[in-house]
């Protein structure tokens, strides 16, 4: 059980100066009318590049690439040691307590697949329809609520569907920041709803901690997931962090090596692990990928969060002023302008179809945007109302992403304002 919640801890202040730096930020991309231009990379919410503290740490790991928890030989140790070493670091950016599992995954969809399984049978899982696909659709039994008109809404329906769930374990399953409107929802609120119902917490925090401190004790949360890959680390590895019971308890996810603590009469006599990480890491772990996430980890908590979440203050500011001053262009919000969000801001262009926009915006003007629905079909679908063929006429409703991170400058938000401008200027 976590203990008691306990206050976050206040943040170091870092001058801008000593922000951490991405690779790729001066990398030129070709423009459709010839020439080439400095990248101006706003698809962080998709996957982030990759920062120089964590290649410096995965070029420092590679001599002693090895085997873990296997081999007697000195590599073999190093690299043992590593990876477990960067299981607490990232215990440690979680604010997870000291028996939580912290389990290696692929990613958040992985990590949310995983808890999905480890789940008891008869599990109801509450989860709003507002969520990333990642944590909409694992669940075998799932309660699921319209997307909430405010926070508060959002702990009232959580509320209500907790108290009208049926016996058994209960879960509820909610985003830290949304990956569409980068809204930040009240997890400490929800958590509390949670546990007044006897209910467990898992949050889906892939765009939350790649730009704001996450401390599930204090928090009150159960379970977390997250990816490697959104917090400018490399693909292939993620973390679900939290209670250790039903992890415990559940057969392994993968069967194999590392998983099976005994195999007997040949093979039909298994004894699992009964450590919740080694259960459920079958095989031959992403070492590389765990000492990479960890090092990303340990940047950006290591430079202070007030830095860093100023600096993005600023440039959200910038781009969402910028935004709402060109007409035709319209953000798209589930609670509003005044809420606390994350840096992604998802809008429509009037007159233009996502994939015309942001093919636009990358062929004539540099900036890469992801367009679509943001694999959170119902969620986009909610956000554009009755406006299928209209402003943003795909033929299913989408829009145009801009997520920004540690390599963005106020010089490409400006590129994109104007892009925006020009798009807005001349419908297609
Ligand atoms: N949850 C959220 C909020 C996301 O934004 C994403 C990815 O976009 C995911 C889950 C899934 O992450 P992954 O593709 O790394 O599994």
């Amino acid at each position: 059980v976590p203990p008691a919640p306990r206050e976050v801890s206040g943040t170091s202040p870092a001058s801008p100066d000593v922000l951490p730096r991405v690779i790729g930020t001066d990398a030129l991309v070709p423009l459709d009318g010839g020439g080439s231009v400095a990248y101006a990379n706003f698809d962080y919410p998709a996957s982030a590049p990759c920062l120089e503290a964590v290649h410096e740490a995965v070029t420092r790991a590679l001599p002693y690439y090895s085997s873990v928890h296997r081999g007697a030989g000195y590599a073999s140790q190093v690299t043992t040691e590593a990876y477990e070493k960067a299981r607490e670091t990232v215990r440690g950016f979680l604010g997870a307590w000291t028996r939580a599992a912290v389990v290696f995954t692929r990613n958040t969809t992985d990590a949310m697949n995983l808890l999905a399984h480890a789940a008891p049978p008869g599990t109801t899982a509450v989860v709003f329809e507002t969520e990333h696909h990642a944590s909409l659709l694992p669940w075998k039994r799932a309660v699921r609520l319209p997307a909430p008109a405010t926070p508060a809404e959002a702990i009232a329906a959580a509320d209500r569907a907790l108290a009208a769930a049926p016996t058994g374990p209960r879960l509820l399953v909610v985003t830290a920041a949304s990956n569409v409107t980068g809204e930040v929802w009240p997890i400490a609120e929800l958590a509390r709803t949670a546990h007044a119902h006897g209910a467990r917490i898992a949050v889906d925090a892939a765009q939350y901690v790649p730009h704001r401190p996450f401390d599930m004790t204090a928090l009150g949360v159960d379970y977390v997931a997250f990816s490697g890959h959104k917090l400018y680390a490399p693909f292939g590895a993620g973390v679900l962090a939290g209670r250790s019971d039903w992890l415990r308890a559940a057969a392994p996810y993968l069967k194999g090596g590392g998983a099976s603590g005994s195999v007997g009469d040949h093979g039909d006599r298994v004894l699992w692990s009964s450590d919740a990480q080694q259960r459920h890491e079958a095989g031959t772990p992403n070492v590389l990928g765990a000492i990479a996430l960890a090092a990303a980890c340990e940047t950006l908590a290591g430079t202070g969060w007030d830095a860093l979440v100023e600096r993005e203050e600023r440039l959200l500011a910038r781009l969402r002023a910028g935004i709402a001053a060109i007409p035709g262009v319209r953000e798209l919000t589930l609670w509003g302008k005044g809420n606390p969000r994350v840096g992604i801001v998802t809008f429509v262009v009037d007159g233009w179809n996502a994939r015309d926009a942001a093919l636009t915006l990358s062929g004539t003007y540099g900036v890469g945007v992801r367009d679509g629905r943001f694999c959170a079909h119902p969620f986009v679908q909610h956000l554009l109302g009755g406006e299928e063929g209209g402003s943003c006429d795909g033929p299913h409703g989408t829009a145009v992403r801009a997520g920004f991170g540690l390599g963005t400058t106020e010089e490409h938000v400006d590129r994109l304002l104007e892009a925006l401008s020009e798009l807005a200027a001349r419908p297609r």
